[in-house]
Order: structure tokens, then C-alpha cells, then sequence
């Protein structure tokens, strides 16, 4: 049964005219679900009964189920969300002073392999639906009301930083985007919803036309040689092409781009690489963010020193650029950057998959 999760305003207003309905009746379903928290159509009252009874035929407000959930000793909260029997993704949330950010995911995997993420090394199963992608977002503002009851509005930053590569799911993503900015679905500003890629080139391209969502790109290299060798999409979309993607992107937008960057010891903490990446970004609109690594079992990987972070961070303010170095918040919980496994199956799958998103993009 079509999920109702799976619909922005415009396509729910075009659904109800086809059923001989009015258009407008798709804002006071909006208000009732996303606003009112009510998943039941028979107690939207201002609904004709008529209506109420085709939706409760022919649609559904199915929720992913809540397979685990771990509240960190920071008030970190990470969840296990189950979203077909088998597969799970994790969604993570963090409360700062000011805000309140949900980190969500937008696959099942990810088939792109960078060298030091964890789901990468789980490998790709499939995309996420735009219902599992916007219902990580209601079940986790249902749960923080219960867990944080003292924050009014416990979410306010929205980033696509999950398991899964936001920009190999385009449609999905972009429509959940539009719910996350409507008015009658969560109403956040376009500076509070960000999508990180690790630069699929033609995405980025129509990014600016396609949604409003701020853009974060993982760079964690300024040279093709090391990045080729952590980041493999790389070899597909080189430097060149992403950055003049990211200069076209800030060329339609006029908003700044933050760059991750994390920090891996001996691999690309070098004085000669800060150099590279001041070099690179000091005639942009930049802003740098610096990942402290955080720890997989199965790699081998480690984190600079702190010494390291702070002189590499200095050499880019020499720059002019804004760098911040990011916290590592629920480490506690397996719940920092790049430690989300969440559960994969299917492997048959996953590597059909895998070779057919290979093949499209000729990594
Ligand atoms: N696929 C997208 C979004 C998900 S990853 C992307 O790559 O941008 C979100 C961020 O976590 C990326 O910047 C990624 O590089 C970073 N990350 C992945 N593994 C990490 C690890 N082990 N330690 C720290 N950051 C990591
Ligand atoms: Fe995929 Fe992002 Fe992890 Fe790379 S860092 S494997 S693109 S989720």
C-alpha cells in the first residue's frame, strides 16, 4: 500500500485531484501528521468522511521500527531503524548549546568504499525510500520529546552526513528535502539542511536547481594522488571536475561550501597537504571542517595527533580560512562520523548493485 511518507505537498495536492478530491486537501493532512503528530486518518475531523475512508483503503503511514536506541552519556542519541525486516540504518542525534542536529541516512550502505568509513565497509544494498528517509526524522522528534522534554524544538538542523551517499539517490533525497523546508512538514530554514557528498560531479551540478539545501563536500585530499586512494570516487570525478562543479555551484547559490576533511596520521595531516588544501580553497567560499578520524575495528587506520589537527588548522587560517575542528560527540554509542554500520543483507544484491552503480558512474 503507497506510503504517505513518500509524498512532498505538490504530489499529495495532485494525488487527491485525481481521486476527485480538493487540493487543499493535502495541507490539512500535513498539518495532522506532521504538526499534530496524528498518523490516524479517521481522527483528522476536518477531513470528509469520504476521503478518510479511500485513504484508509488505499494509503498507509507506515513508521520503520525502532530496532535499538542508545542515549550516549553527552545526550547523544543513536537509533537502529529497521526499515523492511531485514536492513536497518542508523540515525543519530546531537543537542548542542543552540541547536539540535539529526544526522540522517539516505541508503542502505554505501557502494562508494572510502577507505575509513564504516559503512563503506559494509558495503551498498539499496537506497532509501523518501518515506524512510523523512520518518527517521518524526520517530526520532516522537522519541526526543520523550527523552529531552525539556527542549521545544529538539531538532533544528537536518544533515545527510548517515550511512549512504545523499547524491546517488537524488530523487529521494530532494524530495524529503522538500518536506523537511515546507512550511506544513518541518519548516526548517535552507541554512539548517545540509547535504554531504563525496563528490558525485553531475549531481552536484544540478543540486542548485533541483533543492535548496546547503552543500558540505568530504574532500579529505587537495591532491588526485592521496585522494584517489581514500576517497575511489575520485578517480571518476578528479579535483578538477569537482571543484569546478563547487565554483558553479557557488556561482548559482552565492553560498559558501564547508569542506570536510578528516584527519588521517601520516595519510594527509602533512604540512605540504594543509598547504594544498589552503592553496585549493583560499580563493573560494570556504569553510573548512576538520574531522578528527574516529576509530573502525576492522581498519587499520589512525587518527593525527592533536598537535597535528591544531598546527594544520593554523596553516589554513593563515589561508584566510575559517576552519573548525569537529567534536567527537557519542563515541560512547559507536555513533561518532563514520562508525554507522547499521545492518546490511542481501549481499547477492548488494554487489549487483554495486557493479551496476560502478558501471553508471565508471568509477
Ligand atoms: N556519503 C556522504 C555522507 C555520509 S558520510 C559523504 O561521504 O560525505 C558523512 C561524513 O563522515 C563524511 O564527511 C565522511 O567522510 C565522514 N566520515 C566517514 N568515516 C569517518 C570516520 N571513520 N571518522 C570520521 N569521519 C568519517
Ligand atoms: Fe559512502 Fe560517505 Fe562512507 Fe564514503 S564516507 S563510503 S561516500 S558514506
Amino acid at each position: 500500500m503507497p506510503n504517505l511518507f513518500n509524498h512532498k505537498r505538490s504530489e499529495l495536492s495532485a494525488l487527491f485531484v485525481e481521486l476527485g478530491f480538493e487540493r487543499f486537501r493535502a495541507e490539512q493532512i500535513m498539518r495532522w501528521v506532521y504538526h499534530q503528530n496524528v498518523l490516524d486518518f479517521n481522527q483528522m475531523e476536518n477531513l470528509p468522511k469520504t476521503l478518510r475512508g479511500v485513504l484508509q483503503d488505499q494509503m498507509c503511514c507506515d513508521l520503520p521500527k525502532i530496532q535499538q536506541e542508545n542515549v550516549s552519556r553527552c545526550g547523544t542519541v543513536k537509533w537502529l531503524f529497521n526499515m523492511d525486516g531485514k536492513n536497518a540504518v542508523e540515525t543519530v542525534y546531537i543537542p548542542e548549546d543552540k541547536r539540535g542536529t539529526l544526522c540522517i541516512s539516505s541508503q542502505i550502505g554505501c557502494a562508494l568504499a572510502c577507505q575509513f568509513c564504516a559503512t563503506g565497509f559494509s558495503g551498498f544494498m539499496r537506497n532509501l525510500s523518501t518515506a524512510e528517509i523523512i520518518t527517521q526524522v518524526y520517530v526520532a522528534n516522537m522519541r526526543l520529546k520523550a527523552i529531552h522534554p525539556d527542549l521545544k524544538k529538539p531538532i533544528t538542523n537536518v544533515v545527510f552526513m548517515g550511512m549512504g551517499e545523499p547524491l546517488l539517490n537524488e530523487d529521494n533525497v530532494f524530495n524529503a528535502i522538500d518536506i523537511l523546508l515546507d512550511d506544513l512538514g518541518y519548516g526548517l530554514s535552507k541554512y539548517r539542511v545540509t547535504v554531504s557528498t563525496s563528490g558525485i560531479v553531475p549531481a552536484i551540478h544540478r543540486l542548485s536547481e533541483r533543492s535548496q539545501a546547503a552543500l558540505a563536500l568530504s574532500i579529505h585530499a587537495a591532491r588526485n594522488e592521496v585522494r584517489d586512494r581514500i576517497v575511489p570516487i575520485n578517480k571518476r570525478y578528479p579535483l578538477e571536475k569537482l571543484m569546478a562543479a563547487c565554483d558553479a555551484y557557488t556561482e548559482a547559490t552565492n553560498r559558501p561550501i564547508t569542506y570536510e576533511y578528516v584527519m588521517l596520521k601520516g595519510i594527509n595531516d602533512r604540512p605540504e597537504d594543509a598547504k594544498a588544501l589552503g592553496k585549493l580553497l583560499a580563493q573560494r567560499q570556504a569553510k573548512v571542517n576538520l574531522i578528527p578520524y574516529n576509530a573502525i575495528d576492522a581498519l587499520t587506520l589512525e587518527c593525527s595527533d592533536e598537535k597535528t589537527i591544531e598546527a594544520f588548522k593554523q596553516q589554513l587560517n593563515r589561508y584566510g580560512l575559517i576552519t573548525t575542528v569537529r567534536k567527537t560527540r557519542g563515541d560512547d554509542i559507536n555513533a561518532a562520523c563514520g562508525q554507522l554500520y547499521g545492518q546490511v543483507f542481501d549481499r547477492k544484491k548488494r554487489i549487483e548493485d554495486y557493479h551496476f552503480i560502478k558501471k553508471e558512474h565508471k568509477v
